[in-house]
Order: structure tokens, then C-alpha cells, then sequence
């Protein structure tokens, strides 16, 4: 299929971005394309008009700030799998970028277009929520920061309102106490994932802390599994994945039933458990 007719502007500035959407209320924000053009050739979406931001040099970038890292929205996954500055400052980014998709999809799709498309079974929307992050916003009505917590809110459905756009988001930079652990389940590498899991928590002693659990693939947004943490953080694994059966309610889908999805969720829980401890038995119980 072809999409349906469609304008496009090339935006020279924020400012003229921010001023093409507020031309056309139903126009969309064209990054990596990666997503939209498919949805447009599928016309599972025909917006009148695309404002393309490939150009707008203030949404580039990745810079250490007051304490954290903060990646502009149109940095490029193959440019964030180069940064020495993710590698170093967050992770848990690092190690999830080269479960993006393939090489020529890696190239193209910006840090931004994923956090705003919101996809459940991606990778760094659940990455952000692990890590406790934020999304830097612009919009008709100023620039704006929501906490990743708040950020997914249904299926596609994110806290963008009409004519905003992703600035970059903002991830708490690092530290020698920080763990991280990634983990997914697909059918080939670079498929979306029938289930993942990315984690971070603060090594406390031989125990961890602040563990954060967020499971994608799993539900309509990336899902934090709190009674898990709790249980992880208290150093009981089994006790960790038994308590996925509540926190976590997969509905089936083309790729897997619930069952399945939730069986997986405990074995990535098992796995990125030993990671964020290093190798070492979690008290005897893994
Ligand atoms: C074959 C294939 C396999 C893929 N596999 C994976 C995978 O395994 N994991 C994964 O996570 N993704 C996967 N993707 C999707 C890919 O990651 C996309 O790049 C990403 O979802 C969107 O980023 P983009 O820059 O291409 O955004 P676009 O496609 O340009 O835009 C996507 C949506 O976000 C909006 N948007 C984009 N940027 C902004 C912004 N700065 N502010 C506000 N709104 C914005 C657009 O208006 C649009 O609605 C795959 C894609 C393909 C084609």
C-alpha cells in the first residue's frame, strides 16, 4: 500500500517546528521514520501533515547536566551505541541499544521517535522507566519535564499533549554502587521482544537496594513489577518471581499467550537477577 497524499515541511528551528504543529493540529513529528512511515504505508495513520526534525540541530547532543544525562531526542540509536558517554554514564542504555532492531534501523531511529511512539514491546521506554528518568518536553505551552513513572499511560498513549515534542530525555548519571541488567526474549535477534525485562538497583552490602524492575512486551505500556522489587530488594529470588503473577498481567498476542509471556518474565527475572548481583548468589537462593 501507499499512504494517503500528505504535506511535509522541513522545520529549520524548534521555534519552527513548534510553529508548523501549531498550524495543523492533526500533523505529526517525522524523526527516524522508522515507525511512522510504516504506519503511514499500512495508512494506519494519514496525517495531513509531516514536520520533519531531522534538521533541528538543539534536539542533538549527549551531555553530562547538573547530574545527569541528558540525549537529545534526535540522537540516532547507532550514534548512542557509540557514545562513550552512554557506555560510562547509563549502562543499562548501552547494553539494551543493540537489541534495537537491525543495523539499517539503528541507523535511522532516534532516542526521541521510540520514547515518543511508546511502543509496549520497545526497548527504551522500558529502559527509562528502569532507570527512573525523565522526558524533557516543548509544547504551546512551554518546556516541560514528566517523570517516567508518568510518561506511559495506555496503548501508544503517552503524556505528550497535542503540538508537543520530545526535547531529550534525562537518566541519573551512573555511579560506582549503580547495577544494571537487560534482558529479553524474541524469536531472531532485532524482532521486537515477546518479553523483556530491563532492571537497575544500588548495590547495598552483599544485597541490593532501589531495585527498579520494568518488564516490556508484557502489557499495553512498559510495566514496573513492584511487589517483585520488593522481594528482590529483600534478597528472596523465588519469592521475586512469585510475585510476577500478580504484578504482571500479559494479555495474549500474535507472538504468545499471557501464560507464556508471564512463564518468560520469570526466566528473565532469573537472569537479569544474577546480573545486577554480579555473578554472585543472591543469599544462597538463586
Ligand atoms: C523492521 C523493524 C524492526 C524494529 N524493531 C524494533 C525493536 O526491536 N525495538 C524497538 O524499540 N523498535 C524497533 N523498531 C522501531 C524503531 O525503533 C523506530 O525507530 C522507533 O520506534 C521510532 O523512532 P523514529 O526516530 O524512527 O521515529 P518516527 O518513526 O519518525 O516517529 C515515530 C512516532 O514518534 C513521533 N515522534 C518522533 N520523534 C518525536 C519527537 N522528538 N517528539 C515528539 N514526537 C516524536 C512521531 O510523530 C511518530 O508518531 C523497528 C522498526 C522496524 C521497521
Amino acid at each position: 500500500m501507499k499512504p494517503a497524499p500528505f504535506a511535509y515541511e522541513r522545520a529549520r528551528s524548534l521555534d519552527h517546528a513548534l510553529e508548523l504543529l501549531r498550524s495543523e493540529p492533526e500533523a505529526r513529528v517525522l524523526a527516524g521514520g522508522q515507525s511512522l512511515i510504516a504506519t503511514l504505508n499500512m495508512r494506519l495513520s494519514q496525517p495531513p501533515l509531516l514536520v520533519d526534525i531531522n534538521h533541528v540541530d538543539s534536539l542533538k547532543g549527549i551531555e553530562v547536566k547538573d547530574g545527569a544525562l541528558r540525549i537529545g531526542a534526535l540522537t540516532r540509536y547507532a550514534e548512542a551505541e557509540r557514545s562513550a558517554e552512554i557506555a560510562r554514564h547509563a549502562p543499562l542504555i548501552a547494553k539494551a541499544l543493540p537489541f534495537i532492531g537491525h543495523p539499517a534501523i539503528r541507523n535511522r531511529g532516534t532516542i526521541g521517535g521510540s520514547i515518543a511512539f511508546g511502543d509496549p514491546a520497545a526497548e527504551l521506554p522500558a529502559c527509562l522507566l528502569a532507570l527512573g528518568g525523565a522526558v524533557v518536553t516543548s509544547g504551546p505551552s512551554g518546556l516541560g519535564t514528566v517523570a517516567a513513572d508518568a510518561f506511559y499511560k495506555s496503548l501508544y498513549e503517552t503524556a505528550l499533549a497535542p503540538g508537543e515534542i520530545v526535547l531529550a530525555i534525562e537518566l541519573p548519571v551512573a555511579t560506582a554502587q549503580t547495577r544494571t541488567g537487560f534482558a529479553e526474549f524474541a524469536r531472531r535477534h532485532g524482532d521486537y521482544a515477546m518479553a523483556g525485562l530491563a532492571a537497575t538497583a544500588r548495590a547495598n552490602g552483599r544485597g541490593l537496594t532501589d531495585v527498579r524492575l520494568a518488564f516490556f512486551g508484557v502489557g499495553a505500556t512498559p510495566v514496573r513489577a513492584r511487589r517483585a522489587e520488593v522481594a528482590l530488594a529483600g534478597g528472596d529470588l523465588e519469592a521475586a518471581i512469585a510475585a510476577l503473577a500478580n504484578d504482571l498481567n500479559p494479555p495474549d498476542d500474535v507472538q504468545a499467550s499471557g501464560a507464556v509471556k508471564r512463564h518468560l518474565a520469570g526466566v528473565l527475572l532469573r537472569r537479569v537477577a544474577r546480573e545486577l548481583t554480579e555473578g554472585r548468589p543472591m543469599e544462597g537462593r538463586l
